[in-house]
């Protein structure tokens, strides 16, 4: 997507450990513009589904796939909590990622009454590094009986395995911007 590529030329940082700062439109401020765009690729590339439920997960997935569910008929979109509140009632689906920006492994749940049979679940989330959080919500999405209909990824970082892994299990994977090289001083997309 090339709005997206020339945003991130534009505004995104590289910092060390091969972390891209996105926080000017993404990650902390959001341009609502920019992710109405992201949204209606997203709904591009899956026109051909039959999608009735976003699933992302806490914090930064949130706000894509609300913007994202506009284009899609104002489905439901659900997010995965890292920690078990007491709000949750009932029967959970529990996972466990490694978060890839803050190295710690999270706990995460989603309420039984919001994931099961009969939902045809897009996931959507920000970035693919390892494939860790991705993985962990296909898992939940099969568990629960849902169906997995593919996942949208805003940016993905090609020089790491997620997307091999991903691809490799035969989920559907879009991915808006994939970067395969940067460093302080360029960033080189596939
Ligand atoms: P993975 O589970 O694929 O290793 O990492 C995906 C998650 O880590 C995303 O949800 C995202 O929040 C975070 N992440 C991974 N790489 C980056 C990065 O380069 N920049 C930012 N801002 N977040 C990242």
């Amino acid at each position: 997507m090339q709005l997206l590529k020339d945003r991130i030329l534009k505004d995104g940082i590289v910092k060390d450990g091969d972390v891209l700062k996105v926080d000017s439109f993404l990650n902390h401020q959001i341009d609502v513009r920019l992710l109405r765009q992201i949204g209606k690729e997203f709904r591009r590339l899956f026109a051909d589904c039959e999608i009735n439920k976003i699933l992302t997960i806490e914090s930064s997935g949130i706000g894509i796939a609300c913007i994202a569910a506009e284009e899609f008929d104002n489905i439901p979109v659900v997010f995965a909590k890292k920690n078990q509140t007491k709000n949750i009632a009932h029967d959970v689906h529990r996972g466990k990622v490694e978060s890839f920006t803050h190295g710690k492994t999270y706990d995460v749940i989603v309420s039984k009454d919001f994931l099961g049979k009969g939902d045809k679940v897009l996931i959507i989330d920000d970035f693919l590094a390892k494939g860790n959080a991705l993985v962990c919500l296909s898992e939940m999405v099969k568990n629960s009986g849902a169906e997995l209909v593919g996942a949208g990824i805003v940016i993905e970082k090609g020089y790491q395995e997620g997307g091999k892994i991903i691809r490799d299990l035969g989920i559907r994977l879009e991915s808006l911007a994939i970067i395969d090289s940067m460093n302080e001083n360029e960033i080189i997309f596939r």
